[in-house]
């Protein structure tokens, strides 16, 4: 007689992962290589992953990292305007995507895109779009910082009809108006991250400051949260789960000038389960967590089942020095089991 509830989620996949570099990297690999399937790597390293030579070496010093974890990377590079169809094509097999940031947006950004010119940036998005690679975006404009990525929503549109066939993921998205550009343009779509599902900026800045939870793009309104739970819940086919997992040492969180990130990749799976169950949605929970990135993304992920049981997991205080989100506190699922193969 089955006395706990359990949910087994098969090749669960992280769209949008910071893995970091040296120490870090070694600190921190095996907690997302060890529960999920898969993940795309974000580039942003000092200096940026923008040659097939760094994005080769780079997965080298993950694979290292990762051990003998079943852990498919999904790696992109740094998008610059300079990239020509011939260089894409030389490095087409090694990537996935290729990520965009707006310039000095984020972490490790200032080597991004200034300007939002087409016709600068139409020889690389063509020949992007010819060779099917997909462009993630960061999609944050310099404006206040509560406005960036609505503000950025016209420049989505923008790329949205002048590359129609281009695929472009907005990643992490947190409002309202990029909930409602998913269904404005067909070869738009977004990541969600588990953190913007659960809070708003009141729990960042509500009370006593909480860097853990200190992020860009920063949390948004209530109204904004509710129209990111609706997809997510839903399921709905243009959006998929993106950790954006950013772990930063705890010195760099618990200082005067917190650097932007939440750590959540070893928590991910535990709290998506918990928080599907609560909206009674765990039907959708496979879609989101797998399904939908492999349709759009057009993956086959490596076999790997994560069995979460309903049993209480209290979150430890840090993962090998990094201070993750809900640190010391509760929550309703734990792994229970992981299988390869
Ligand atoms: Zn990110």
């Amino acid at each position: 007689m089955p006395s706990t509830k359990q949910i087994t989620l098969d090749a669960p996949l992280d769209m949008h992962l910071h893995l970091r570099d040296g120490e870090m990297l070694e600190n921190i690999a095996k907690g997302s290589a060890h529960t999920f399937s898969g993940a795309i790597i974000m580039p942003n390293l000092v200096p940026p992953v923008s040659t097939k030579e760094e994005v080769v070496a780079y997965k080298e010093r993950i694979i290292n990292a990762v051990g003998n974890e079943n852990f498919k990377l999904y790696m992109t590079l740094f998008f610059k305007p300079s990239y020509d169809k011939d260089f894409l094509e030389s490095v087409k097999d090694e990537i996935t995507a290729i990520k965009l940031y707006p310039a000095g947006i984020t972490t490790n950004s200032e080597g991004g895109v200034s300007g939002f010119d087409v016709e600068e940036l139409r020889p690389a998005l063509s020949a992007m779009s010819e060779l099917n690679i997909p462009l993630c975006v960061h999609g944050e404009t310099n404006g206040f910082v509560m406005d960036r990525e609505a503000e950025f929503v016209f420049i989505y549109e923008k790329l949205a009809s002048a590359f129609p066939d281009l695929k472009i993921i907005m990643e992490h998205i947190t409002t309202k108006e990029s909930v409602a550009a998913l269904d404005k343009f067909e070869n738009l779509y977004a990541t969600i991250t588990i953190h913007h599902l659960l809070i708003t900026l009141d729990d960042v800045a509500g009370g006593m400051l909480q860097p853990h939870l200190f992020c860009k793009p920063i949390a948004k309104r209530p109204e904004d949260r509710e129209a990111l739970l609706k997809v997510a819940l839903a399921a709905h086919p243009k959006v998929m789960f993106g950790s954006d997992s950013a772990p930063h040492p705890k010195h760099a969180k618990e200082s005067c000038g917190c650097a932007a990130g939440v750590f959540t990749a070893p928590i991910a799976l535990q709290l998506l389960t918990e928080l599907f169950e609560t909206h009674d949605a765990l039907d959708n929970l496979q879609a989101f967590v797998s399904g939908n990135a492999q349709n759009i993304y057009g993956i086959i992920p490596l076999a790997k089942t994560v069995t979460l049981e309903k049993k209480t997991f209290k979150v430890p205080s840090d993962y090998n020095g990094v201070v993750p989100m809900y640190a010391n506190e509760k929550i309703a699922y734990s792994i229970q089991e992981v299988k390869n193969g």
